[in-house]
């Protein structure tokens, strides 16, 4: 038997059966046209971004990580709880601004961004999280030929790294952001050039889960923020401090705990440098404002054993839920949060493995795990899926096509 993660706190059942924003499985599932479903509380999200609120000092603002979880109706309720959105594509850029969100609001970084992103952000008035010199250069010629002032930030690769974290975006070599030490020449070049300076942007790594690590990764961005705003000798309008704010997702993860980290940030603005004592700070959070309030169902088709063991086999799969199947950037593969979502208040009876239905053995949803004993068309709920799930996953894959998906 393998340990299933934690279910995130607020799911209940409802007549046997797990309910998600007060309706159950089964009857959202009806709603939607059938399964594979990905249902999102917009009610678990709200709660999440009025915790950090009361948790974090009232100068820091609240960005969102589009990548995250692009889904529309997703985005325009988004738009309404955080301060901006941050954006790594023009694609993103298209479905941010369809959300009602303004440009204003949003920051675009991301590694390879084309002249025609580019040029598309400048004249929305969108903020560019520059990842280099040359990203630079090619953004104030654009902004040249439309004959817009761009607005422009820079990402730093700090020397340092996001410690505990699921994925580094920082110390070291990395595609991501300007080496420290070339920040301050980049920096008045583009102020020199005639663009709006917005500030920097350091991003050290997401998925963590260490309050300590969090508050000391911090320290690090505010004074590297202070020192690297020293160098360039101009006021800095804006700090984006990254985010990193992790979830527990297996056996044994405890939740972040949000009240340390935010007192740790709340001290340390209380006695900010001189050279941040009018910066605006930033926040961006993707997985952390949306990934447990996402319930992944899909339906049991068949149910059958092989060499002792049990096997249900569902018509979902790594095509929707990749990073549950263990193939999203885990090294050992471990069971997400699953329950049988129809019979959410059985007692477990049986182990089972839940496969998806791609003719694969990578196709995973949960491995030998203990479960109430379910059958053909039962739904089995994967929780801890309303980030890097429906748009992180190869849906085309097999000839399978997308998920449906629910704001509830
Ligand atoms: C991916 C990413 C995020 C969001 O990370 P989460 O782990 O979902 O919070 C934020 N900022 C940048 C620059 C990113 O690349």
């Amino acid at each position: 038997m393998k340990p299933l993660g934690p279910i995130p706190m607020g799911f209940v059942a409802l007549d046997g059966e797990l309910a998600i924003g007060g309706r159950k499985a089964s009857a959202l599932v009806e709603e939607a046209g059938g399964t594979p479903l990905f249902v999102y509380s917009g009610a678990m999200i709200a709660d999440r971004v009025a915790h950090l609120r009361a948790c974090l000092h009232e100068r820091v603002r609240l960005h969102y990580a589009v990548k995250a979880n692009p889904f529309p109706p997703l985005l325009a309720l988004m738009r309404g709880l955080v301060d901006g959105f941050d954006i790594a594509s023009g694609g993103e850029l298209e479905r941010a601004l369809a959300s009602g969100q303004r440009a204003q609001a949003l920051s675009f970084a991301g590694p390879g961004k084309r002249d025609a992103e580019l040029e598309a952000a400048i004249v929305a008035g969108v903020t560019l999280n520059l990842e280099s010199a040359g990203e630079a250069r090619r953004a104030l010629a654009i902004a040249d030929q439309v004959g817009v002032q761009p607005r422009l930030a820079i990402r730093v690769n700090p020397s340092f790294e996001l410690r505990g974290s699921g994925m580094k975006m920082g110390g070291g070599a990395k595609p991501f952001g300007v080496g420290e030490a070339l920040v301050p020449a980049l920096a008045r070049e583009v102020i020199g050039a005639g663009a709006e300076w917005r500030g920097l942007h350091v991003f050290a790594g997401s998925q963590a889960l260490d309050a300590e690590a969090i508050v000391e990764m911090q320290g690090r961005v505010l004074e590297l923020a202070a020192r690297l705003t020293g160098e360039i000798g101009h006021p800095l309008p804006h700090l984006n401090m990254g985010g990193g704010f992790g979830i527990p997702y297996f056996a044994g993860d405890r939740p972040l705990d949000l009240a340390m980290v935010g007192g740790a940030l709340g001290e340390r603005i209380a006695a900010l440098p001189p050279e941040l004592a009018q910066t605006t700070l930033v926040l961006e959070l993707g997985r952390y404002l949306v990934g447990e309030a996402g319930v992944y169902l899909t339906r049991v088709l068949d149910r059958k054993e092989s060499h002792g063991a049990t096997f249900l086999v569902t018509d979902g799969g790594l095509h929707h839920v990749l990073a549950a199947s263990g193939n999203f950037g885990t090294v050992v593969r471990r069971n997400y949060p699953v329950a049988i979502a129809t019979r959410f208040s059985s007692e477990p009876e049986e182990v089972a493995s839940v496969v998806g239905c791609l003719c694969t053995p990578l196709d995973r949803v949960a491995e030998q795990a203990l479960l109430p004993r379910a059958g053909v068309g039962d739904l089995v709920a994967v929780f801890c899926t309303g980030a890097y799930g429906a748009s992180a996953s190869p849906a085309a894959f097999l000839g399978q096509g997308p998920a449906r998906e629910l704001l509830v």
